[in-house]
């Protein structure tokens, strides 16, 4: 058996506790040996105050987990390929298109594997949806990703500024699975993005699609949604229509259920992860985050009502 991959985990916070350590606690292929946080330690685990503390101080860390929000990713996660670590980046992989194609055009430099994870690509019912479309006639598409942001992000005010990209941190979720899914690519054709008057992101959006044979697609996005959260994507086809919820957990084919499993997308993640750093290659799609930029590009701007953390209060 070959030595684990000693990993650097970066950034402290919801995922890197719900999902990150479990999945690297129950892969043999991943030791976790050290963690990079500013306020946050995991048990028995080094822990430095910044990135750069933890390269120095462990020269031996193979890979690098960056679990920090978006905006301040490029540069940690450049300063890691340069020193030789592989790479894995939580979604959405950067702030820009750019410094994600800069991160990638470096890990091919450096003979490194950078992983730009979309964490929903895992999730069980994904794969089993595109092999079912594979050779189908995509007729219509229509997405309704609706959850309550004060009960999944309380307090984050990253997600708020720019390049935490609002209700598209979620939405992007819901693009990395048609994008993975459909035979073929749809264009933002219009749409509009609701802003509150106290914040620099959106809180909803209305997404209008255009297949290059003729498929329309629509896209709702909405952080307003209390009571049941919704994460649909229908698809009707040619031959029959597919129903993909939960994120993905559970898919519908002609009204029949032939996918409904838990969730298990980040041991995916850490296993595709593996697997990467094994073969020397890089998993870098930029198609979710395109597709964000062209919102931000092409849709209509307009500002709504002042979001609050605590209902009720009159300042954020
Ligand atoms: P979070 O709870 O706010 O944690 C982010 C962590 O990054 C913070 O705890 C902070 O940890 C660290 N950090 C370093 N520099 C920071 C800065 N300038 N501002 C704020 N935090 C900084 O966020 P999260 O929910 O874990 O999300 C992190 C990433 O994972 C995002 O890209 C998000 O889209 C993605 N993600 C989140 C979820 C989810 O359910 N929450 C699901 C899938 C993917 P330290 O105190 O440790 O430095």
């Amino acid at each position: 058996m070959t030595a684990p991959i000693r990993l650097g985990l970066v950034g402290v916070g919801k995922i890197a506790r719900d999902q990150h350590i479990p999945s690297i606690g129950r892969n043999l292929a991943f030791e976790l040996v050290a963690t990079a946080s500013r306020s946050a330690s995991v048990d028995g685990v080094a822990r430095f105050a910044t990135p750069a503390e933890m390269l120095d101080a462990m020269p031996q860390i193979d890979a690098v987990a960056l679990c920090v929000p978006p905006q301040v990713r490029h540069g940690m996660a450049a300063d890691a390929l340069r020193r030789g670590k592989h790479v894995l980046l939580e979604k959405p992989p950067g702030a820009t298109l750019s410094e994600v194609a800069h991160l990638a055009d470096l890990a091919e430099t450096q003979g490194v594997s950078l992983f730009a994870t979309w964490h929903s690509r895992f999730a069980p019912g994904v794969a089993p949806a595109r092999k079912w479309l594979a050779g189908r006639q995509v007729r219509s598409v229509r997405v309704e990703w609706k959850e309550d942001v004060r009960h999944w992000h309380p307090g984050q005010a990253w997600i708020w500024e720019p390049g935490g990209l609002g209700v598209f941190d979620p939405g992007i979720n819901a693009l990395s699975i048609v994008t993975d899914i459909l035979p073929e690519p749809v264009f933002l054709t219009g749409g509009e993005l609701s802003i509150p008057e106290n914040r620099a992101a959106p809180i909803a959006a209305s997404l209008q699609f255009a297949g290059v044979s003729g498929a329309v697609m629509t896209a709702e996005f909405d952080w307003r949604q209390t009571g049941p959260q919704t994460w649909d994507i229908h698809v009707g086809t040619d031959a029959g229509d597919l129903l993909l919820s939960s994120g993905g957990a559970r898919l519908w084919i002609d009204g029949e259920s032939v996918v409904d499993q838990a969730e298990a997308e980040y041991d995916g993640i850490y296993a595709r992860f593996a697997e990467l750093v094994a073969s020397g290659g890089s998993d870098v799609d930029l198609a979710p985050l395109r597709h964000v930029a062209d919102a931000f590009m092409l849709g209509r701007h307009v500002t709504v009502e002042p979001f609050h953390d605590q209902p009720n209060r009159d300042t954020a």
